[in-house]
């Protein structure tokens, strides 16, 4: 069987972690902040504050940008529910952007045209949660330039993109966004089990962060009113558990000195399968040529939709854990018993949904495999391949 994605761990990863296991700290000791300040070192942002989760992170940001009651939060009409549900979390409502079909990402020109019509009803988001989809970075620059015209902040969901960059721009260093958000689960760039960070160049939004991950608490005399003693810490607003355990900061260190040889192997993955695939039955997604995707995905397009099921059955049926990602947000019931979505007004997403299959991508994924899978899906569904 080939799962869609996994982890990558060698015996450097294993022994970071043990390493930790025999130290004093098993939290709140020195490996989140050095595997924070590796990663700010990476994707070039003053601050990380890592998490338990990309959940948590997108839930603190939200926070940390004032979300609340009678706010809106707009996100991609395709991605993992995640980017939606942290507004949801803040007691705002949430919508949706239309995507480009060709490509699975968030449309500017369908986000330009929605906040056009919303700047005329005054119903304006005031954070926008944009996903490099599968990997492919978007064009931050022309959204950062909306936000400016439409005022509203903007949250990178970068789960799928540690790595990748735009005209230069490593996703992540914040340029044109307040805070990116990053995912350590295991079939994401790098692993630490479970695990997320949020980057910003904001030093007030990183303490705001720091703070939302730990109750709300803060130690900094210069911040409490009535400091009585070193004994004092003061609950300055409501906050969370939210911290990420040493030993998984150390195998998030360990793992990230290994990201571009990961970026190398994926990228590998996907020439293997553009140079073996039948563009005739099947496209792969339109990659812009001002970025550099970090692969987490490798999503083809079946041509007719109809056949979409068959060959996802028959990929199953040979041992290809093959999966779709996504069906649009607004389709899942916690969504659409809202009524408030309707699916004609997401033609992309439709569109997208309707033919997206997930074929396995992960570092370890060799050149026979690859070529075995695409084997399978030449071979005509309802007939065994036997490799
Ligand atoms: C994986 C993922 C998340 C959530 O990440 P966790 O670390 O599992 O909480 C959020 N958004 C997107 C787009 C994801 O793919």
């Amino acid at each position: 069987m080939i799962p869609y994605g996994r982890q990558t761990l060698d015996d450097a990863d294993k022994q970071a972690v043990l390493r930790v296991l025999n130290s004093d700290f098993l939290t709140q000791g020195p490996e989140v902040p050095e595997f924070e300040a590796a990663l700010s070192s990476r994707v070039g942002a003053a601050h990380s504050i890592a998490m338990t989760s990309a959940t948590a992170a997108l839930h603190a940001a939200c926070l940390a940008l004032d979300v609340g009651p009678g706010d809106s939060v707009w996100t991609s009409a395709i991605s993992f529910v995640a980017s939606a549900n942290c507004a949801v979390y803040c007691g705002a409502s949430v919508d949706f952007v239309d995507i480009d079909a060709r490509s699975g990402n968030m449309s500017i020109p369908a986000l330009e045209n929605k906040l056009r019509i919303a700047a005329k009803n005054g119903v304006l988001p005031k954070v926008l949660i944009p996903v490099h989809f599968a990997g492919q970075p978007l064009d931050m620059e022309s959204i950062s330039n909306l936000g400016k015209r439409y005022r509203f902040r903007i949250i990178e969901d970068a789960s799928h993109a540690l790595g990748a960059s735009y005209a230069g721009e490593t996703v992540g260093n914040c340029r044109y966004s307040d805070i990116t958000v990053f995912s350590f689960h295991p079939v994401k760039m790098i692993t630490t089990a479970e695990g997320g960070a949020a980057t910003t160049n904001d030093h007030s939004i990183a303490t705001r962060l720091a703070k939302l991950r730990s109750h709300g608490i803060t130690r900094d005399p210069s911040e409490i009113e009535h400091y009585e003693g070193d004994w004092f810490y003061d609950q300055v607003e409501l906050g969370f558990n939210y911290r990420m355990t040493d030993m998984f900061a150390a195998l998030g260190a360990s793992q990230l000195r290994k990201l571009e040889a990961f970026l190398d192997a994926r990228r590998k993955v996907v020439s293997h399968y553009q140079e073996a695939l039948d563009s005739a039955k099947f496209q792969s997604l339109l990659q812009d040529p001002n970025g550099s995707s970090s692969w987490h995905l490798f999503v083809i397009l079946v041509n007719n939709p109809e056949d979409r099921k068959v060959v996802f059955d028959h990929l199953r049926s040979n041992g290809i854990l093959v999966n779709v990602h996504y069906r649009p947000i607004y389709r899942q019931s916690f969504y659409s018993k809202m009524e408030k979505y309707n699916p004609t007004d997401f033609p992309g997403a439709e569109s997208y949904y309707s033919s997206a299959i997930s074929l396995p991508i992960f570092p370890a994924l060799s050149k026979d495999q690859i070529l075995n899978i695409v084997k399978v899906l030449d071979t005509k569904p309802g007939y065994q391949v036997l490799f």
